[in-house]
């Protein structure tokens, strides 16, 4: 008899687990296929008004940080889509974001640091495939972009090759693969011209000072009386406060240089003389969050967003250490960047709205 109970608790036991499995299954696929149901295949531009967005796919530096990618900002002007810079990472932040990779017009490279082309490749392949392109994007960029594009263009080759032997030319359009350069200048006397006019979307390029690294650019983008600047790596400069003049919005690197000093001088008390040296180096050609609050004060830009933030604060209760003296600097809206950030600028209105896609 006592046999008996004992068996029939085990086999009630065993029941019991089957159903909580089989439960658990059941609402783990339910809960899968809502979430394919909800986000695959879907355009969620679509929901954003007409206007300027800006959405923030690399608030990061060449430091490792794992809640930011290098270097990055897409920018929708309409139906348009814009690249400015490629960092490490950040290519699949803007996958996540929900960026209509399939109307990426062009890319624009600030300058050839590594930090600010890693991620490069990526974009590419990203704008071929998940794009749908039939011709190669365009990516402007200082002197030696040509160099740059056609080196990612040799690396992924290969692998272009096995795409469209498994996916077959209708679907990867071989003339769609890779890169076209276009290698920009500006005369000696000038600090800033147009370069990209379609539709209601112009881009400037404007100068900017990241000495020894020549030339360095920043960009300005308008689109229907809303307009963001995007500064790259400098020194406070003059040039980009003129060309960022009424902007809404200017993301502008920071870099909170007592921070860095601390970094260097640890480095140099634990025997790392070389990569304190290089600390000690990066603080001639970066702005600190009061530069960039300057020049978005002389600029009378409606918002500072600070990017490519070194060292990025780990957590909000060092955010005002990270800023110093900047709030008193700027009496505009003035936030630090996170990725997945998206900053938009309705047409027609004046107002700068900030929300997050992730
Ligand atoms: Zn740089
Ligand atoms: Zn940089």
């Amino acid at each position: 008899m006592k046999r008996r109970i004992g068996l029939g608790l085990v086999a009630l036991i065993l029941a019991a687990g089957l159903l909580v499995l089989v439960g658990r299954n059941w609402i783990a696929q339910r809960a899968f296929d809502r979430a394919v149901d909800k986000s695959v295949g879907i355009d969620r531009s679509a929901a954003l008004p007409d206007g300027l967005h800006a959405y923030v796919c690399g608030s990061g530096s060449p430091l490792p940080d794992a809640a930011r990618a290098g270097p990055c900002i897409a920018v929708l002007a309409g139906r348009q889509a814009f690249v400015f810079d490629a960092g490490s990472g950040s290519i699949r932040k803007l996958g996540r974001m929900g960026f209509p990779m399939d109307r990426l017009q062009a890319a624009f490279l600030t300058h050839l640091h590594s930090d600010h082309i890693d991620g490069l490749g990526e974009l590419m392949l990203q704008a071929w495939i998940a794009g749908g392109r039939s011709v190669p994007l365009p990516i402007y960029g200082p002197a030696g972009t040509d160099k740059v594009v056609n080196g990612f263009d040799a690396a992924y080759e290969t692998d272009r090759d096995f795409r469209i032997a498994h996916h077959g030319p209708k679907v990867t359009r071989p003339g769609g693969f890779g890169g076209a350069a276009h290698v920009l200048t500006l005369d000696p006397g000038s600090d800033d011209r147009q370069i990209y006019a379609s539709g209601d979307a112009t881009v400037r390029v404007f100068r900017v000072n990241h000495d020894p690294v020549k030339p360095a650019f920043g960009y300005r983008i308008d689109y229907k009386g809303r307009s963001i600047a995007i500064s790259g790596d400098t020194v406070y400069v003059p040039s980009l406060v003129k060309a960022s003049r009424g902007v809404d919005v200017l993301f502008h690197e920071a870099m909170n240089k007592h921070m860095v000093a601390a970094l260097q001088a640890k480095l140099a008390e634990r025997g790392r003389a070389d990569a304190a040296k290089i600390m000690g180096d990066i603080q001639s050609y970066h702005s600190s969050p009061e530069d960039a609050a300057r020049a978005a004060r002389e600029a009378g830009a409606k918002a500072l967003v600070l990017y490519h933030l070194v060292p990025a604060p780990p957590a909000r209760l060092i955010e005002p250490l990270f800023l110093g003296d900047a709030p008193n600097q700027f009496s505009g809206t003035l936030r630090l960047a996170q990725d997945g950030m998206i900053v938009s600028l309705p047409a027609g209105g004046a107002d700068v709205r900030f929300s997050r896609a992730f």
